[in-house]
């Protein structure tokens, strides 16, 4: 994570679901009214407009106990990253890819 401000590129954040970066403009941000994770910039709360789909189709105080469970943000990222994937295939079954 680069800690660098880039004002004349485009921001990009970090996809919750799968990890790609992608440009901010086109992220969606997830649990922007949570409090849970305060007011921090933590690259978990955004997600890309496919996985955000996916995430919509599930139930979000479920998802939040989960990425809780998981400790989001407390844990190395890509650890994360896969127990998540693991763990939502494992309660919601497997996440489908959508076509654009
Ligand atoms: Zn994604």
């Amino acid at each position: 994570m680069p800690l660098w401000s880039s004002r004349n590129r485009t921001e990009t954040v970090t996809c919750l679901a799968c990890g790609d970066d992608i440009a901010r403009d086109e992220a969606r941000e997830y649990d922007k009214h949570g409090d849970r994770w305060d007011r921090a910039d933590k690259t978990f709360e955004h997600v890309c407009k496919s996985c955000y789909g996916d995430l919509c189709h599930q139930p979000r105080d479920e998802l939040e106990e989960l990425l809780v469970e998981l400790e989001a943000g407390e844990t190395d990222r890509t650890a994360f990253l896969s127990a998540y994937l693991t763990t939502v295939e494992e309660r919601y079954g497997r996440v489908e890819e959508e076509q654009d």
